[in-house]
């Protein structure tokens, strides 16, 4: 018997997730927190003993809730979170929390490019619209979909760009289904929309420990919403998923010490986004606006450069078929680089073997 003849559909025509993992001296692929973590964080790990490791985590990690409701300013005694094995565990159990399969999930490309996996895997439709040129989403047609989720991404992976508070406000307001907003980017941003998940019953938002946090490895994600909706969001996730060191490390990361380290490396990526914004800017490349921990630059040539620059101990994400109906895209043929804003002798590690490139071409 041929095994792979009785797997599900839907899971026997996914592509593995591949991304180039190799080390390389300076890996800006990712957008993780080049940084590194907060002491408090590794403090926390560190501190655990067999006591804890020997034990299963808490079911839903109960006590966090608080913990990251404070963080976001949440008040309300109606609204509360919900925390997942990374945001990725959110948004796949919000899908499976609110959408049969045969439902569609609405969202405008491109996007992270994870939503479309988690849907296939949970057997959803794709209603993929395109991103205006102003890289703000169609608010109307989104609507217009009916899909019994809509998801919206800001700032936006890949782009790094926005989306207008007009816009969210709109879909929120008219979507017939489920709102996730994906902020895993959100303290890179001047805005936030968890005010929105406070306002609505149907709006989860979610942020992830991945980026600002520097907590990758450890899992750890969380979504804000209506507690009805958080804790059906629970269900669809399932006991026990954050491990104990990730939850350990979440507590740390929100304590007082741990928002201080994450708040000032925050300043720091800030500051090194302009400055790698300037540097590329001056080598006639034009970057699009960031408001995350990277920056996306349109490039016919992507594929080749990122090649290049990872001879010279640079990896960057290539990307490819990027709609063409944006402009910026359509000047570049659908290909981009998107690179991770990082301490600054990264960034000129970064720009010196572009530089290298460029002379070799
Ligand atoms: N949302 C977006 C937009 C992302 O870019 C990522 C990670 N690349 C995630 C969610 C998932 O992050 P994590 O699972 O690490 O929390």
């Amino acid at each position: 018997m041929n095994v792979s003849t009785l797997a599900r559909q839907d899971v026997a025509a996914l592509p593995l997730y591949s991304a180039d993992t190799a080390p390389c001296a300076v890996d800006v692929s990712d957008n993780t927190n080049l940084w590194g973590t907060s002491p408090a964080v590794l403090d926390a790990v560190a501190a655990l003993g067999a006591s804890e490791i020997s034990r299963y985590p808490a079911l839903y990690s109960e006590s966090l809730r608080d913990t990251v409701a404070a963080y976001l300013g949440i008040q309300n005694d109606d609204v509360g979170a919900v925390v997942g094995c990374g945001s990725d565990n959110v948004l796949d159990s919000a899908m499976r929390a609110f959408a049969e399969r045969g439902d569609s999930i609405a969202f405008c490309d491109p996007t992270f490019s994870m939503i479309p996996v988690f849907a296939r895997l949970n057997g959803l439709e794709l209603v993929r619209l395109s991103l205006h040129e102003n890289f703000d989403v169609d608010a109307e047609r989104l609507v217009a979909a009916h899909a019994k989720l809509t998801y919206l991404c800001t700032p936006n992976n890949p782009t790094a760009t926005t989306i207008s508070r007009a816009a969210v406000e709109y879909v929120c307001e008219h979507a017939s289904g489920v709102v996730i907003i994906d902020e895993a980017y959100a303290e890179f941003a001047d805005d936030s929309f968890v005010d929105l998940a406070n306002r609505h019953e149907h709006v989860l938002v979610t942020r992830t420990c991945s980026k600002a946090f520097g907590m990758a490895g450890l899992r750890a994600g969380y979504g804000v919403g209506a507690r009805t909706l958080t804790r059906l969001v629970e269900r669809a996730r399932g006991p026990y998923t954050l491990n104990i060191a990730a939850e350990a490390a979440m507590r740390a990361a929100f304590s007082e010490r741990g928002l201080e380290w994450m708040r000032s490396r925050r300043d720091d990526a800030l500051q090194s986004r302009i400055l790698l914004r300037d540097a590329l800017r001056a080598r006639a490349l034009e970057p699009l606006e960031s408001h995350a921990n990277f920056v996306c630059v349109p490039l016919a040539s992507a594929a080749e450069t990122a090649r290049g620059l990872r001879e010279r101990g640079a990896l960057v994400r290539a990307l490819g078929g990027l709609p063409t109906d944006i402009p910026a895209f359509a000047n570049s043929a659908g290909s981009a680089l998107r690179i991770g804003v990082g301490p600054v002798a990264a960034m000129d590690t970064v720009l010196a073997a572009y530089d290298e490139v460029r002379a070799c071409a």
